[in-house]
Parts: structure tokens; sequence; C-alpha cells
């Protein structure tokens, strides 16, 4: 689900923040959305993650997939667990079978580099995708820096536009109060 930049009337409905990303209606003071699932900032923004994440082709989804299962230990476990029992039945050392690959075991060289050679590729679709992520995010950040900038500004002018009424009418006040005092010393 992609959630683009919206005026802010769209998520403030009847006092109550609607979150943009499960329709939950938060109280008005809410940061975070209150659905433990969901919990994104409240507010007129992009989710960066979510667009990415609708965006991707396959590959990368897979990718992300096959990285966050690498980074587990579970995959360290596994493969000393395989390599070993590997070297165990080609050693003669477990005889069970026959030997299949002897030393310097070069099918398991083989089978090791060829996975070396998808995992580095996975790897850096990874890095590709997290650069872009980061670019996407660093632009998500000048958008709402522009957007407060802005805002800054009309405020400032919406000040400075209450002070000149405010300087006229207290000037327009003493005049009045002025010609009060001169109406009644000399009546
Ligand atoms: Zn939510």
């Amino acid at each position: 689900m992609t959630a683009t930049a919206q005026p802010l009337t769209d998520f403030r409905q009847n006092s109550k923040l609607v979150c943009l990303m499960c329709g939950l209606e938060n109280a008005p003071e809410a940061v975070f959305c209150a659905n433990e699932a969901c919990g994104k900032a409240l507010g007129a923004f992009r989710y960066v993650t979510e667009e990415m994440e609708a965006e991707a082709i396959w590959h990368e989804s897979l990718a992300e997939k096959v990285t966050e299962f690498i980074a587990k230990p579970h995959f360290f476990v596994m493969h000393g667990l395989w390599i070993g029992l590997w070297i165990l039945l080609n050693t003669g050392v477990l005889a069970i079978m026959t030997r299949f690959d002897g030393y310097p075991f070069s099918l398991l060289a083989l089978l090791v580099g060829v996975e070396a050679i998808f995992i580095s590729g996975f790897v850096l679709i990874r890095q590709n995708r997290q650069n872009q992520h980061s670019a996407k995010r660093a632009e998500l950040d000048y958008e709402v820096s522009v957007q407060t900038y802005r805002r800054i500004v009309e405020l400032e002018t919406m000040l400075q536009r209450i002070h000149t009424h405010l300087v006229r009418l207290e000037s327009e006040n003493r005049l009045l109060r002025r010609e009060a005092t001169a109406r009644s010393e000399n009546p």
C-alpha cells in the first residue's frame, strides 16, 4: 500500500487522526498509530519503505529475503554442518557410503564458489536497494523541511499582518481618546 503526500485535512477527520496506512482512527494528540501491527507516524507523509516494497521487482524481493536469511546465525550453523558432514563422508571417517568427492574436495569447492557468486549478487542488489531507500528518505526529509519552511513563512507573514493591524487599532484608539478628552475639556 502506498501513501503519497496529501493535504493535512485528509488525515484529520472530525478532530481524529486517521492512519493513512491502516485506516485506524487515532486520538487527536497521537503521534504514532495505535495499531501495534502498523505503528506508523501519523501525518501527511509518504512511507518510503512501503513505497519501495510496492515497487520492488521479483529479484529485489528475493534478494531481500535471501540476505535476511544469510544474516542469521542459522545460515552459518547449517553451512558448518553440511560442509563438516561432506568432509567426514569423503575422508572416510564416516564410512556409511562410498566417497564421491575425495580430497581436495573439488565438487565442494565448486558448489561453495557458485553459492558465493549468488550471495554476492544478492548482497549487491540489497545494497543498491538500501542506497535507493536512503536517497528517497533524504528526498522526503527535504520535502518536509521545505513544507515546514513555507508554513513558518506563512505564519510570520500572518503575525506581521496582525501586528500591523494592532498598531493601527492602537493609534486609532489613542486618537479617539485624545478627541474625547479634548471634547470634555472644551464642551
Ligand atoms: Zn496505522
